[in-house]
């Protein structure tokens, strides 16, 4: 019953301004996608136009082998069979949480469709309320009671926009881990898009990361914070700091924290000028450490505190140091950079290679 999204290049745009361009992936039957991205970033307008509510300038939508949208071409959102979920629940006020759910299940006898609803109602633990109406559940009762209606007319797609964001956050976390189950349970594909790195990586078996209408990087969670394919995503997922550097060889690199050694994200030429990717977790912090840095900033974090650290040549990192290393701002401490594999970015200048005559130095300059 769920499909395969495929979706090739579209591009969508509101008077003559592109709000996404030149998107493409492809989500397997069974997977939970995800797009993470600033707002304003397009989510919205992509989930639209996949939904069917908005035309596709260029490129197209595949649902379940079937093209549902390309130039000039739209099959209806009603035909599309995608179920959807936003963030205002956007149940109907005058219908109990029984009758919201069955809204959309049809081609069952009574008897049938009243155990299929409540099957339903249990997979989303709301049994116990079916008779009641939206405005006596909680936010995220409501948010379970929307889910189980999206997904009562089996769709072939089910799609979430920014489904948790008005639950506190302690609720939107087990809200996001049940819904994960849920449709994993059900076996449904389904696309989310979310501002939220946490919900993102709770939900999502891929990501990706969009910014300005265009897809950054298409991965799964662990590919996408610790190999971002690019500054902008580094910049917008986790937290850290680039650090300007120099390539020296094929597996060393120099920057603030000294000489960097591990294998390369990338290669790049000797002498190229780079930003090396430092999380705070590779930034550990040991007492007796012959490197010192100055701390600029501290958050609390419970069991860490997250440490801005000045480095002596007044670059700076973040590192996160388990809290009963209390330390004042303005004290330098012991750090000692723990980076084995250095993800790094070419900086776009022209950079040289190793060459054995100096006057020939010209013939060697390549753009990384
Ligand atoms: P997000 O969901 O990531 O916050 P949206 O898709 O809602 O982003 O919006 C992306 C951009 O498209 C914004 O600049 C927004 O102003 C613009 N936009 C969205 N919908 C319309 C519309 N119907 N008409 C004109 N501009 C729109
Ligand atoms: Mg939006």
């Amino acid at each position: 019953m769920h499909s395969t999204l495929e979706v090739k290049n579209i591009s969508k745009g509101y008077h003559n301004h592109m709000v996404i361009s030149d998107i493409a992936f492809t989500l397997h039957k069974g997977e939970i996608g995800c797009f993470l991205g600033p707002s304003g970033s397009g989510k919205t307008t992509l989930l639209r136009t996949i939904a069917g509510f908005e035309e596709v300038l260029s490129g197209e939508i595949w649902v379940g082998g079937s093209r549902v949208a390309s130039r000039g071409f739209s099959v209806p959102p009603e035909k599309r069979h995608i179920g959807m979920l936003f963030q205002d629940y956007a149940l109907f006020p005058h219908m109990t949480v029984f009758e919201n759910v069955g809204f959309g299940v049809r081609s069952m006898k009574d008897l049938q469709k009243k155990t299929y609803i409540m099957d339903q109602l249990s997979t989303v633990g709301l049994e116990g309320v079916a008779r009641k109406y939206p405005h006596e559940l909680s936010g995220g009762q409501q948010q379970r009671a929307a889910l189980a209606r999206a997904l009562a007319p089996r769709p072939r797609l089910l799609l979430l926009d920014e489904p948790f964001s008005n639950l506190d956050v302690a609720l939107r976390e087990r809200l996001s881990m049940d819904v994960r189950e849920i449709i994993k349970e059900q076996r449904a594909t389904a696309l989310m898009v979310t501002h939220n790195q946490q919900e993102a990586f709770a939900m999502a078996d891929r990501i990706g990361v969009i910014s300005d209408g265009s897809l950054q990087q298409w991965d799964d969670a662990h590919a996408i914070y610790h190999r971002p394919a690019n500054g902008s995503v580094a910049a917008f997922v986790g937290e850290g700091a680039l650090l300007p550097g120099t390539v020296i060889d094929s597996r060393r690199v120099e920057c603030g924290l000294g000489i960097l050694e591990g294998s390369f994200s990338s290669p790049c030429p000797i002498g190229c000028s780079v930003d090396i990717l430092i999380r705070p977790e590779d930034v550990i912090h040991e007492d007796d450490s012959p490197f010192k840095a100055m701390i600029i900033h501290k958050t609390f974090r419970g069991p860490n505190i997250l440490y801005t650290l000045s480095l002596r040549n007044g670059d700076s990192v973040l590192a996160l140091v388990p809290s009963h290393h209390q330390h004042r701002i303005g004290q330098e401490i012991g750090i000692r950079p723990q980076v084995e594999d250095i993800v790094l970015y070419a900086r776009g200048e022209v950079c040289l290679t190793e060459m054995p005559d100096p006057n020939e130095r010209h013939k060697f300059q390549v753009h990384c």
